[in-house]
């Protein structure tokens, strides 16, 4: 139900914010929760378009008692500053998604590391230095809050129990109450949360999201809200479907292996086909290479590094 232009009520004392993105799934769903001393934002769109936040806080009946970020994603973070401004209230954001953000969004060489990483993944020089251009342009508006209250997994935020959902990002963190799940992008519906490698990342992401989507289905919240697309009314049965989606996936990876040592950047062509811009470029490495360290953590496949970068074989 709509109840107001900004705001929709998704259940009583859970609203939903959704904010533009210029570019991927076009918005983010981000939600107030209702508590005894005012409401808890969950996360706070991109810092890219301003965001009307003095309009949107005229429509609660309550202040903003804290802002929580599920992950540094910039669609989640970027807006965290302006949020904060804003409301007043202090972010709270996990220790390890805090590290990531830091380092990934805080420090201005990071854009020319990753460019070196994804080089290694036999990544041409074309899509590196546009990885570097975009990286420099997405650090500047990022807007993440520094020195934030820092949660860990197992605490608890107004009544909602803290989740670790790695896999989208390796620090994600998710809220569970009283059967509602609010997701972040660790559980989405119609799309599939992107699960790629990165440099200094955990070192085996799909691992970790596969572990993920076995807690989600144990857990079996009775609905779960993301950060984008639609409410999922039946979360475990969702996340056995992309659990299915990713075994599938990694028998196409298995597939394209051979003895013949092959980069990241080439197996993305078989998976994700030739005709992809650099920004989409990017992901589909990532995402091919989180398949490929799954499969040699399970020994379905062999990593080769030497001197020319990282390449993968069949299983020896
Ligand atoms: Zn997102």
């Amino acid at each position: 139900m709509k109840l107001s232009e900004h705001l929709f009520v998704c259940e009583p004392g859970i609203l939903r914010l959704t904010l533009p993105l210029p570019s991927g799934p076009k918005h983010v769903h981000c939600y107030f929760l209702r508590s005894e001393d005012g409401w808890t934002l969950v996360d706070t769109g991109l810092g890219l378009m301003e965001t009307p936040w003095e309009e949107i806080l005229a429509e609660l009946d309550a202040p903003v008692a804290r802002i929580f970020i599920t992950h540094m994603h910039p669609d989640h973070v970027g807006g965290a500053e302006a949020a904060a401004a804003a409301t007043g209230a202090p972010v709270l954001q996990g220790r390890l998604d805090y590290a990531q953000c830091e380092r990934v969004w805080g420090s201005t060489d990071w854009p020319e590391h990753v460019a070196a990483w994804f080089t290694r993944q036999g990544t041409t020089p074309a899509i590196a230095d546009e990885l570097i251009e975009s990286g420099h342009v997405f650090a500047d508006f990022v807007r993440f809050a520094w020195n934030p209250t820092l949660v860990e997994p197992g605490e608890t935020v107004d009544g909602w129990e803290v989740l670790w959902v790695p896999g989208h990002a390796d620090g994600h963190l998710a809220l569970h109450r009283d059967g509602v799940l609010i997701a972040g992008d660790s559980l989405l519906a119609p799309i599939t949360p992107a699960i790629g490698l990165y440099p200094e990342s955990r070192p085996d992401p799909l691992g970790d999201y596969i572990e993920t989507l076995h807690a989600l289905e144990r857990l079996a919240p009775r609905v779960s809200y993301g950060g984008h697309g639609e409410t999922i009314e039946e979360p475990a049965a969702r996340a056995a479907a992309i659990r299915e989606h990713h075994d599938e996936r990694l028998d196409k990876v298995e597939a394209f292996l051979t003895n013949e040592p092959r980069s990241g950047f080439a197996v993305s062509y078989d998976l994700f086909g030739r005709e992809l811009p650099p920004i989409q470029r990017r992901f589909a490495i990532a995402e091919t290479l989180s398949h490929l360290e799954r499969l040699v953590a399970v020994g379905r496949a062999s990593r080769r590094e030497d001197d020319r970068g990282t390449a993968y074989t069949a299983a020896s």
